[in-house]
């Protein structure tokens, strides 16, 4: 079995969902006591917001290089970035590392692709929703469409996830508010949860499109990557 490299912390909320996916997967694949190999790096999340919010970038994609780079140097066999918006530093981060990178927009990009899914609906923060790292990768290596919510209900889809979902409030309201942000979209045959901790609100049984849940995705494209 390779040895997973986790970057995490962003927010423990989900970077917890991927470790438990993981293991779960490992141990219904392989049986009895199996689980993952595994390394972690789990970041203080609000040092990682300030760098968001005051747009400092290219200190983000420092702080994430020099922890790829600890995680290979600790022996990881690939690098699982748990979280879509800092995925825009994905290119950094890549070529700072002599491992695989297992990309979250390619691992959903398989699954939408599969289900059939041409006009998928993406939600996220405002980072992810509004600049083209991912929608572009997603259009440009995949052929994907993705339709992104109007300006208001980008700033509802956002708040909550800053405000409650990365502080481990789940409320009964934001998940009303979301359900109804995906029911005004129109002409979209599906939903990408492109937020790790978007799952943690709403799942498959709250939708009659099919839905994209990113942590889980790409927690199991990292079991693939590790049992093969
Ligand atoms: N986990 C989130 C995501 O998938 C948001 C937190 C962050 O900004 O990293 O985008």
């Amino acid at each position: 079995m390779r040895t997973i490299g986790l970057l995490g912390g962003m927010s423990w909320e989900s970077s917890a969902e991927y470790y438990r996916t993981i293991n779960t997967e490992v141990r219904r694949r392989l049986g009895g006591t199996a689980s993952a190999e595994l390394v972690m790096y789990s970041f203080d999340f609000s040092r990682i917001e300030v760098m968001q919010e005051t747009g400092e970038w290219s200190r983000a994609a420092e702080t994430l290089c020099a922890a790829a780079a600890g995680l290979q140097a600790a022996g990881a066999d690939c690098i699982v970035l748990c979280t879509n918006t800092m995925h825009r530093m994905a290119d950094e981060i890549e070529a700072g590392i002599d491992i695989p990178f297992i990309h979250i927009a390619d691992a959903t990009a398989e699954n939408v692709r599969a289900a059939g899914v041409q006009r998928p609906l993406l939600l996220g923060t405002r980072y992810t929703m509004e600049s083209d790292f991912y929608a572009g990768r997603l259009r440009r290596l995949h052929g994907i469409e993705v339709v992104v919510p109007q300006e208001s209900d980008r700033t509802t889809v956002h708040d909550v996830i800053y405000t409650e979902l990365v502080q481990g409030i789940v409320s009964e309201d934001s998940k009303r508010a979301y359900l109804d942000i995906i029911g005004r979209a129109s002409d979209v045959d599906g939903v990408i949860a492109g937020c790790t901790e978007i799952e943690l609100l709403v799942g498959p049984d709250d939708f009659t499109v099919p839905y994209f849940p990113t942590a889980k995705i790409h927690a199991l494209a990292a079991v693939d990557f590790a049992l093969t």
